[in-house]
């Protein structure tokens, strides 16, 4: 039996056209489990007897169970979801007005092991399936009023999404597509630590959401050490490959920049740092250093952080200092790690 959740549109018309059945029979299928939230094949009224059994003989319906939910003092929530093969993975919902970004995870673990971040002392211990990424989505929204479903999606949480690559491919287009999920492309951020092969393949995909890549370091020494898969794609690699990724016309690359005290966070990063980007379209996210047991990081000061961004700005970028969320709750980004694993 195969989770319907996440099975492609493509795979289910192809599924569709064996069994005979015609291709508008996907989009109503599509309708009842992503627009009406329907969990049996059976009240699916405007289905035949007969193919709602086929179905069901196939396919089950079903979300990653929330196993526990943390909420912040800043309103954000972490949850925390058990996967079919025990496996447990965080995602982090965070209000802001009137929108409610959440943050999903693409792998259990990382295994890109970047010393900044909780997620990368784990290793890799698994990938998430496509159904697995798009269910924190849907079950966060059944678990939340209307009010507060999520409005824009970032794939920033535990793992590398390139590093899981048909499944994020499987999960976004079902996020994008209309017959789907519905979710603006514009709404939907993936982040990766730049795995440049990943990154040209995936710029020839038929997804356009936007693009933002964890650089957090202006020279490959201090990159490698802090990244390690620099050593294999270093910076200029990158840069070079983003140069060439077709953008639309209104989109920019969005860079993180972790700021580590005493690391990557000097006037001379700041200065290199725009010189290093002057050539391409985008905006700048600076995120103070958000700890963790065992880290021996620190973030830099406030006077430092904004000594940064202004430099930045005075270069004409558009630099934002980015408001941890749930940190409290080691919610904020780099800070995922499936508490309650080892709880
Ligand atoms: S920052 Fe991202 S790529 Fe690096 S270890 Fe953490 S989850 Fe993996």
């Amino acid at each position: 039996m195969i989770n319907l959740i996440g099975y492609s549109e493509q795979k289910l018309k192809q599924l569709f056209a064996d069994w005979g059945v015609p291709s508008y029979r996907v989009n109503q299928v599509f309708s009842w489990v992503y627009h009406r939230g329907t969990k049996q094949f059976n009240d699916m009224t405007n289905l035949s007897k007969d193919l709602r059994a086929q179905l069901a003989n196939h396919f089950y319906i079903a979300l990653p169970r929330i196993a526990h939910k943390t909420q912040s003092r800043d309103g954000s929530i972490k949850y925390l979801f058990e996967l079919e093969n025990g496996s447990q993975v965080e995602s982090v919902w965070m209000p802001d007005g009137a929108r409610k970004t959440l943050c999903i995870s693409s792998q259990v673990g990382c295994r890109l092991a970047c010393s900044f971040c909780l997620t990368g002392t784990l290793g890799l211990k698994s990938n998430l399936t496509a159904g697995e990424i798009i269910g924190q989505y849907l079950a966060v929204n059944e678990d939340l009023p209307e009010a507060d479903h999520a409005t824009n999606v970032v794939m920033m949480g535990m793992g590398e999404p390139l590093d899981n690559y048909d499944a994020v491919c499987d999960a976004l287009r079902l996020m994008v597509s209309p017959e789907a999920m519905r979710i603006s492309n514009r709404k939907v951020t993936l982040s990766t630590a730049g795995l440049v092969d990943r990154i040209r393949q995936f710029a020839q995909e038929d997804i356009h959401i936007n693009l933002a890549i964890s650089l957090n370091a202006t020279e490959d020494s201090t990159r490698d050490a802090i990244m390690p898969i620099n050593k294999r794609y270093p910076i200029k690699t990158l840069i070079d490959c983003l140069k060439k990724y077709p953008l639309k016309p209104t989109r920019r690359i969005t860079f993180e920049y972790v700021l580590l005290k005493g690391i990557n966070d000097s006037d001379e990063d700041a200065v290199r740092l725009g010189k290093l980007l002057s050539t391409l379209r985008c905006k700048i996210n600076l995120i103070p250093f958000n700890g963790f047991e065992g880290s021996s990081y620190e973030a830099p000061s406030e006077e430092r952080v904004k000594s940064f961004q202004n430099h930045l700005i005075s270069k004409k970028y558009s630099a934002f200092i980015r408001k941890s969320r749930g940190t409290d709750i080691l919610g904020a980004c780099g800070q995922l790690a499936a508490q309650a694993m080892t709880c």
